[in-house]
């Protein structure tokens, strides 16, 4: 595996995480602490094989000193892989200082751009509705980017945003019209959802808005998402539930295919789709410490990659919980493929930020980003067959909840992900 890679599956694989939101004017400084010292912590943040983005935390043990630190890597572009983390941790520390930077960064952006970055820009969205819970420069920034017209005047494209990129983007600035809790972007949040394109995540963003705007601490929002992910009938992805009943003893091989689509607009490609099977597969497969089960499934793709969804219709990036359900819950596959999820309090978790997949626990559906990894692939997978986190103090096992490049099974868990398997 080139290096690249690693790095990249690295900084990729959220599982579930994201940012837990900051408490609504809870800027925290880290106190008298030498230049060398929040040097440390910031390398320590960046270089941190956890691709979680940052708690909510782990941005205030960086302080408001880290700042000038933060705002330096956003403008290397040999850091593009941390930016959306370190853009996120801006926001969480929520000192409205940064915004120039934020501002630069998005505005700044020219030519055809890598998926981190912009990851990255829908990230910023979010990041400066924070800001603007207190600040009327960042709130007005973010009401001037309310029209599509806007984001299609801008120089940068980028192939995965595809044809719906700028509804993609007035949607991760409701994210941050959200965020605020302002009454002018809650009153901005109204006139928006009566467009049919915007209507479905300007109606999350207004209730994620007016909880805010009611619990100064946040503490509406660290209590739990509001959105349930399981599909209503929960029985929604056709035939593959119907393999159940092999049985789940022993140490034969066992194979589930799984079927597989892919939005219109995303990159991915068939042959990078078998590749994360086949990381799955081994992932599960290898017996790599004391504790970790060799657990004999495969999971292997069924039949073609399909195609959903429409040109335009901008489901290729999921920004809110209820078109985060919609999707997940489509008819015909199990997974479905999109380029990006970036949002708040998406997957029945109290964050913001991006999300590497979501699955419903137990169920038939999952839903990934781009990049798709194996290990994703087998996490949510594993939430399919009914298996919660296990997020123990070596941070090894495939079900933990944020760790990356995982891959402990125990027997339990092993005999979980086996179950409904059939022989080959
Ligand atoms: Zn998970």
């Amino acid at each position: 595996m080139a290096l690249y890679e690693i790095v990249f599956i690295a900084v990729a694989v959220l599982i579930l995480g994201g940012l837990p939101i900051p408490r609504t004017g809870a800027s925290v400084d880290a106190g008298k602490l030498g230049k060398r010292e929040i040097l440390a912590r910031v390398r320590l943040f960046i270089d941190k094989p956890l691709p979680s983005g940052v708690s909510y935390d782990e941005a205030n043990l960086l302080g408001k000193q880290s700042i000038p630190i933060l705002e330096d890597i956003i403008f290397r572009s040999r850091f593009e892989r941390s930016h959306s983390r370190v853009i996120a941790a801006l926001g969480a520390i929520g000192d409205a200082r940064a915004l120039p930077s934020l501002e630069s960064y998005v505005d700044l952006t020219k030519g055809e751009i890598s998926l981190a970055r912009f990851d990255a820009i829908l990230v910023a969205q979010s990041a400066i509705g924070l800001l603007a819970a207190h600040d009327d420069t960042a709130l007005n920034y973010l009401l001037r980017r309310t029209d599509v017209e806007f984001w299609e005047k801008q120089s940068w494209t980028f192939k995965g945003a595809g044809d719906g990129k700028s509804v993609v983007m007035v949607r991760a600035v409701m994210n941050g019209l959200g965020l605020s809790g302002r009454e002018e972007a809650r009153k901005r949040l109204e006139e928006l959802s009566q467009k049919k394109e915007l209507i479905e995540c300007a109606k999350d963003n207004i209730t994620l808005n007016l909880r805010i705007a009611l619990n100064a601490a946040g503490e509406a929002l660290l209590s739990g998402g509001e959105v349930k992910v399981a599909c209503s009938d929960g029985t929604t992805s056709g035939s593959e539930g119907s393999s159940e009943g092999a049985n789940p003893t022993g140490s034969q091989l066992v194979v589930h295919p799984v079927t597989i689509s892919r939005h219109v607009d995303t990159m991915i490609d068939e042959a990078r789709v078998r590749g994360s099977f086949i990381a799955a597969s081994n992932l599960l497969k290898d017996e790599n410490f004391k504790g970790d089960v060799a657990c004999n499934v495969e999971l292997r793709l069924n039949g073609r990659v399909e195609d959903f969804g429409a040109q335009k219709d901008a489901d290729n990036v999921i920004t809110c919980p209820s078109q985060l359900r919609r999707v997940l819950c489509k008819s015909g596959t199990r997974v479905k493929l999109v380029t990006s999820l970036v949002g708040t309090n998406l997957c029945e978790t109290t964050g913001y930020g991006k999300f590497a997949g979501c699955a419903e626990e137990p169920g038939l559906n999952i839903i990934m980003g781009d990049p798709m990894s194996g290990g994703v692939l087998a996490h949510e997978f594993g939430h399919n067959k009914g298996l919660p986190h296990r997020d123990d103090s070596e941070r090894r096992a495939i079900m933990n909840s944020t760790a990356s490049g995982t891959n402990g099974v125990d027997a339990d868990e092993c005999e979980a992900f086996r179950k409904g398997g059939i022989r080959p």
